[in-house]
């Protein structure tokens, strides 16, 4: 009989094991405190939502809802929710922003500022640093148009990666105007390409007519070198679009933060208004040098069909950040499993063990070692699990109430009570 194939996860996902979970754990306090700092709130967000609010949001021609969602088969029941399907979330911000409608967050005083941490889905080739399910810092101020929420969200999230460390960083900025100006705009993208149509790929000869900008976020070596020459958008922005762009500038200017300005910065997504950017490091190389980006996206209220609202967000790939912690800048090292380790020693000991290792937890993390090996064989297992003391429990010495408390670091070793135990640890 063939033996069953070991189940492995689904391609393009991942575990997150307990080295690696560090540095994620590190990148989400700093995502925390960045945020809290500043005054933003957290929420939490569902991860399955109806298709209409991504598609509507990002767009149907952007690739997170074109080829990249992850759709739920209809319930078999045939409720409500059938007719409308459902999706794994791609981004937070369209559910952000649902949220905030919905839960009456609208009503209260403006502009409200939320952040949320959470797990992502889209059905990209899978790659080095690039996963389909991953983990996204999400900040969105709603309710305001000034520049000056763009800026502080710039701020905000350019110190997040700053605390932990992370230098070097390059910001890329861009306008990409509004329904004012875009739309001449397009035309006069389109005009110029429509010549050059034949030598694009094939996915760009459609973007051309459809969705112009797009062809700016392509990488196909034959497309690139038509971008030089084609008209570029901050030089077609409208007065208050134009105005925007130059306050926003001078914000950064007076905040002392460097930025680069890229007019083939457009994002992947239909909803941006005005401001975009974007946060990349050199060291991640490649198509997966993006840290993280945002931008403003007025218009996105009223496509979910909510009132015409502003905002302004913001998505950090924790994946990314966490790989640069412990990888790039090794800043990270996993706590040991427990810094004590109870070793009984003999039959009929478990749980006295079990005593002791839950008294020395009111001070130390603390496990017990229940297996039936040698005193060497459960040495050499506690000290490579990088536990600090050994606590070597002898059945003659159990009757005595007494262990043998091992630094495993210096190598000294004494006699101590039971009870003296987390004094001595402590
Ligand atoms: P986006 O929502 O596409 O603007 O992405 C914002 C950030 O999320 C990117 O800069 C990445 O750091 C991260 N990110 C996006 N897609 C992925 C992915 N498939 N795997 C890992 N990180 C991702």
């Amino acid at each position: 009989m063939p033996k069953t194939q070991p189940i492995r996860a689904a391609r393009g996902v991942r575990d997150i094991l307990p080295a690696e979970r560090a540095a994620f754990a590190v990148a989400e306090h700093a995502a925390h405190e960045s945020a809290r700092r500043y005054g933003y709130q957290e929420v939490e967000l569902p991860i399955i939502e109806p298709v209409e609010l991504i598609e509507r949001g990002v767009g149907r021609d952007s690739d997170v809802a074109g080829k990249e969602l992850y759709r739920l088969e209809p319930h078999a029941d045939g409720d409500a929710e059938a007719a409308s399907r459902l999706v794994l979330r791609p981004e937070a911000t369209a559910s952000m922003v649902r949220a905030y409608f919905q839960g009456g967050l609208n009503q209260g005083p403006q502009p409200v500022r939320l952040f949320t941490v959470g797990q992502m889905f889209r059905h990209d080739k899978p790659q080095h640093l690039r996963y389909r399910q991953f983990v996204q810092f999400d900040v969105e101020v709603i309710g305001n148009p000034s520049p000056a929420y763009d800026v502080e969200v710039i701020e905000l999230t350019w110190g997040w990666l700053e605390a932990m460390g992370i230098g070097q960083i390059s910001l890329e900025l861009n306008s990409i105007g509004d329904a004012n100006c875009r739309p001449q705009y397009l035309d006069a993208l389109r005009e110029y390409y429509r010549p050059l149509r034949d030598r694009l790929h094939p996915e760009c000869q459609r973007r051309v007519e459809e969705n112009p900008l797009r062809l700016f976020d392509c990488k196909e070596p034959q497309c690139q070198p038509f971008k030089a020459a084609a008209p570029r958008i901050t030089d077609h922005l409208c007065a208050p679009c134009a105005a925007a762009f130059e306050e926003v500038k001078s914000l950064l200017d007076a905040a002392g933060l460097e930025y680069r300005l890229n007019p083939y910065l457009v994002r992947g997504l239909d909803y941006y208004t005005r401001t975009v950017f974007e946060y990349q490091h050199e060291s991640l190389g490649g198509a997966q040098n993006s840290l993280g980006g945002g931008g403003r996206y007025d218009g996105l209220a009223a496509d979910l069909g909510y009132p015409d609202t502003p905002g302004v967000g913001f998505a950090g790939g924790v994946d990314r950040v966490a790989h640069m912690l412990q990888s790039e800048l090794g800043a990270v090292t996993p706590p040991p499993a427990a810094e004590v380790l109870v070793l009984p020693m003999g039959e009929g000991l478990d749980r006295a063990a079990a005593g002791v290792g839950r008294a020395c937890r009111g001070v130390r993390s603390t496990a017990v070692d229940y297996s039936a090996r040698s005193l060497g064989a459960k040495m050499r297992a506690a000290d490579k699990s990088g536990a600090r003391w050994a606590a070597i429990m002898n059945a003659d010495e159990a009757e005595r109430r007494v262990v043998q408390l091992r630094d495993l670091v210096s190598g000294d070793q004494r006699e101590v009570a039971w009870d003296q135990l987390p004094e001595a640890l402590a």
